[in-house]
């Protein structure tokens, strides 16, 4: 598959999760999407990021802000919800609160993170 059928793929899903968020009480307003190397370089050297690799530089990534009841919520807890749902709309998606799909809360955690791993 040719990475712009990945891309919209990977669109149509970001649809579905937003949709699925607003029906389980969770607002979004959108972060990152598309990253630059220059704006990873940034990341990578400022700590923000782990590599250069990242699948925002294939617009396989959104950042989402999420709100509950109004307020910017960061628990994971509650965010998982959407990593959970995430996951389970194609095999190659991960949750940036859970990288290796354990269900646990360990090693770099970037909550806000929904992406495709291709
Ligand atoms: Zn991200």
């Amino acid at each position: 598959m040719k990475l712009s059928e990945h891309q919209r793929v990977f669109t149509r899903n970001i649809a579905k999760l937003i949709v699925y968020a607003y029906q389980n009480g969770l607002e979004l307003t959108f972060g990152e999407a598309y990253r630059t190397s220059e704006q990873q370089l940034i990341y990578l050297q400022t700590g923000a990021s782990k590599t250069m690799n990242s699948n925002h530089l294939r617009r396989l990534a959104v950042d989402f802000n999420v709100f509950e009841n109004g307020d910017w919520i960061h628990k994971w807890e509650t965010i998982k919800l959407l990593g959970d749902f995430w996951e389970t709309l194609h095999p190659k998606n991960r949750w940036g609160g859970d990288w290796n799909k354990d269900d646990k809360k360990n090693g770099f955690i970037d909550s806000p993170h929904f992406e495709m791993n291709i």
